[in-house]
């Protein structure tokens, strides 16, 4: 079998870069593969013959069994901030396999996770354990599901083999499907270690990759800081539409092409509040819900002082240049976050009053601890006397808001019909990730997933079998902790 037989338009762009930013790596050699999860629609979506790729042939293929000619399988090298500390990094347990060149004339990364050591394996094993690669593809998958940009899960894929973590764990990968990996990381890494023409040459491909509409501009590396300044903001307020926690925003897992990657220690927030973390390893609770959009600025300014010498010949103007980006920021992260509450609460384009409003449902949700997603539910279908909003707060809110909406000469009804398309009617809850997860590692029992992934395939289409989805954890479920998936 040969790539096109599995209808891959084998490119790697990657490689026009200097050697600096890549090593050669091919995956480890497992003994007995086997595909666990196998995503069709993605898979014609791509334009993938997914008959042929889903096969044993398929299988060894991807993985590099024969190794063919046609492939130069890398390993990406970038550094990155982690919980505020630099660091060099790299894929430790990833390689790219390649891009792929879709129908539409983009390139898109297909990478396999979980893939063996590589030389940026530093202590690790190279591997992931089955959990964390079904997580990660209920997730992001979840997440495209929501309209948010994302990068998608094509498979999981069982090594026949076990890990080593705590406990001794199924061995997975997953295949990854992304517009890049080009990370903040990834220009930090240009900045410390490479020479100006290196941190260029990133750009210019970034550009050419991403932005291609800034190349002829007088100064695309400017544009460039400001374009990603505005996909980071709209991504993340997206995030928080959701009550999504991306939970380990390090700058090495922020994208240029402003998708989420990453899916390790994330969750979504049952009941309503800023300070909500998940993660075991966020002690300080610096990546908790509602501090997302600092962060994301925080690690906009690492960007730009990546970019500093490509932003003007002259270093103050290039400082100042950046400074005003990301003070800036803050403004775009406000706009792009209340432009997504409003219309949660059929507020298009909210005015300050309307802001006031939504600023008002959140506080007395903070107040009540009323569950996040099934507020907005029970306002999109009229079901106000839900238990989540029972207190006589509740009412006076309510009409301050039947009279923002009355205002604005939008009927009730319309407003339901703009809000089911802004709130979710089923999230990937945690306790139901869980019990999904759990019947798949621990009785070899996929049903439950993929009834789950179905369901999360249209979140907003309020049919009758999400209605089970909707119920909020039980106590013994709480409090929920997350852990960095290796
Ligand atoms: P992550 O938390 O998944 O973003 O990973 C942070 C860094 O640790 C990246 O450079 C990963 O490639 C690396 N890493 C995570 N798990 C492993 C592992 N089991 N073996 C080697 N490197 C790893
Ligand atoms: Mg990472």
């Amino acid at each position: 079998m040969k790539l096109k037989d599995i209808g891959w338009n084998y490119d790697n762009t990657y490689l026009l870069l200097p050697e600096v930013f890549y090593a050669k790596q091919w995956p480890e050699p497992f003994k007995n593969p086997y595909w666990i999860l196998k995503n069709e629609k993605l898979s014609r979506h791509l334009g993938l013959n997914s008959e042929n790729l889903f096969t044993e042939d398929g299988l060894n293929l991807i993985l590099g069994k024969v190794k063919k000619e046609e492939m130069t399988p890398i390993s990406q090298a970038y550094a990155g901030h982690q919980f505020g500390y630099f660091t060099m990094l790299g894929d430790g347990r990833a390689v790219l396999l390649g891009e792929h060149l879709t129908v539409d004339g983009k390139w898109v990364d297909i990478q396999l996770k979980g893939s063996g050591r590589t030389p940026y394996s530093r202590g690790g094993d190279g591997k992931a354990a089955l959990g964390p690669m079904l997580r990660e593809y209920i997730i992001s998958e979840a997440m495209h599901g929501l309209g948010i940009p994302t990068s998608r899960s094509l498979a999981v894929i069982g090594t026949g083999e076990s890990v080593h973590r705590e406990e001794k764990l199924e061995g997975a990968m997953i295949i990854r499907v992304a517009a890049s990996h080009i990370r903040v990381g990834t220009f930090e890494y240009a900045a410390k270690w490479g020479d100006l023409e290196e941190l260029q040459e990133l750009a210019d491909y970034t550009i050419r990759r991403h932005y291609p509409g800034l190349k002829n501009l007088e100064n695309p590396y400017r544009s460039l800081l400001s374009q990603v300044i505005r996909s980071q903001a709209e991504l993340i307020a997206k995030w928080m539409g959701v009550g999504f926690i991306h939970g380990v925003m390090n700058t090495d897992n922020m994208t240029i092409s402003g998708e989420t990657i990453d899916y390790g220690p994330c969750a979504f927030m049952d009941s309503y509040s800023l300070n909500t973390v998940f993660s075991s390893i966020d002690r300080q609770g610096r990546y908790a819900y509602g501090r997302q959009p600092y962060i994301g600025q925080w690690n906009l300014a690492r960007f730009a002082e990546s970019l500093l010498p490509l932003l003007d010949e002259d270093s103050e103007k290039a400082l100042s240049f950046a400074q005003g980006e990301i003070e800036g920021a803050s403004e775009i992260f406000r706009r792009e976050y209340f432009l997504v509450m409003g219309k949660k609460l059929a507020l298009v384009n909210p005015s300050q009053e309307d802001i006031a409003v939504i600023q008002e449902l959140l506080d007395l949700m903070e107040s009540t601890g009323a569950d996040y997603t099934n507020t907005f539910r029970a306002l999109t279908i009229g079901e106000e006397e839900s238990s989540e909003m029972s207190s006589v707060k509740f009412d006076d809110w309510l009409r301050r808001w039947k009279e923002r909406l009355l205002a604005r000469g939008v009927s009730m009804e319309e407003a339901q019909t703009q809000m089911k398309k802004a709130n979710p009617s089923v999230i990937p809850r945690n306790h139901l990730v869980e019990s999904a997860l759990s019947a798949a590692t621990e009785q070899g029992d996929f049903s439950k997933i993929q009834r789950f992934l179905k369901v999360l395939e249209d979140p907003y289409s309020y049919s009758s079998e999400q209605d089970e989805y909707s119920q909020t954890p039980m106590a013994s479920e709480q409090p929920y902790r997350t852990f960095c998936g290796t």
